[in-house]
């Protein structure tokens, strides 16, 4: 039986890696899809492990023999999902989770309209500056220029949300991987395919996931969306 895709994007800095790290650990049977990427490795970054790293003229290769399922340029590099992942977590009966940015989970959505598509946004435009400072900070340091151009980005990415279907705010780590978990397994609930949830279990978890649904997280993340002077 083939798994459910889950397809998580949110601007850079706002927390997703650290979210869906949390994510992995706590939830079993779901793969998680690593990219090919040209950009160069950051910090403690591992070469199959976060990412496939890659030259353009590798990448350009795979996009010519057709071995992605979607990919993109982002901030003057290429990131792609390797179609063998999809076949893999398929064979396996698990599902998937792509983190991807807006233009590839367009691609997907248009490819395989059955994915679920989770949009993170950061709590305010000062708090993702602030994070992305932190990271830089605790990796060496990263040109100014580079953070500003991420902040920009965000707001032009986070333009994109009411394309997806449910949007969490990553404030507190522990309630936004609660928020993440919910979705996936009332996703496979009503997929039929979790077991050991108990019928109350159940019903806490389908009234959170309903919480953080597109339509029903607009008046939560308006603030947010104005913090960034992005249009509602
Ligand atoms: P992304 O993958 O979206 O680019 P990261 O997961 O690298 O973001 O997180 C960016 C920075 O914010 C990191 O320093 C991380 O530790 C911190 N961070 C992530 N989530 C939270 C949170 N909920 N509260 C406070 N800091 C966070
Ligand atoms: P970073 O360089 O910060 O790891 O990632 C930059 C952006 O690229 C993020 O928005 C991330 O989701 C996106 N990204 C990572 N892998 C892929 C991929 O395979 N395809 C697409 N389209 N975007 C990706």
């Amino acid at each position: 039986m083939t798994g459910t895709i889950f397809i998580i994007s949110a601007p850079s800095g706002s927390g997703k890696t650290t979210l869906t790290n949390e994510l992995r650990r706590i939830v079993p049977n779901l793969e998680f899809s690593i990219s090919y990427t040209t950009r160069p490795p950051r910090g403690s970054e591992h070469n199959g492990r976060e990412y496939f790293f890659v030259s353009r003229a590798e990448f350009q290769k795979m996009i010519a023999h057709r071995e992605f399922l979607e990919y993109a340029e982002v901030f003057g590099n290429y990131y792609g999902t390797a179609r063998r992942f999809l076949a893999e977590a398929a064979a396996k009966g698990k599902d998937l989770l792509l983190d991807i940015d807006v233009q590839g989970a367009r691609q997907v959505k248009q490819a395989m309209p059955a994915a679920v598509s989770i949009f993170v946004l950061p709590p305010s435009r000062e708090v993702l500056e602030w994070r992305l400072r932190h990271r830089s900070r605790e990796e060496g340091g990263q040109r100014e220029e580079v953070i500003e151009r991420r902040l920009q980005m965000a707001a032009k990415e986070i333009e994109n949300y009411s394309h997806y279907d449910y949007i969490v705010v990553n404030d507190q780590l522990e309630q936004s991987t609660d928020e993440l978990k919910a979705i996936v397994v009332s996703e496979r609930l009503r997929a039929g395919r979790a077991g050991g949830v108990t019928p109350a279990g159940q019903e806490e978890l389908e009234r959170r996931a309903e919480s953080v649904r597109l339509e029903n997280a607009r008046n939560r993340i308006r603030g947010i969306l104005e913090s960034f002077v992005v249009r509602q």
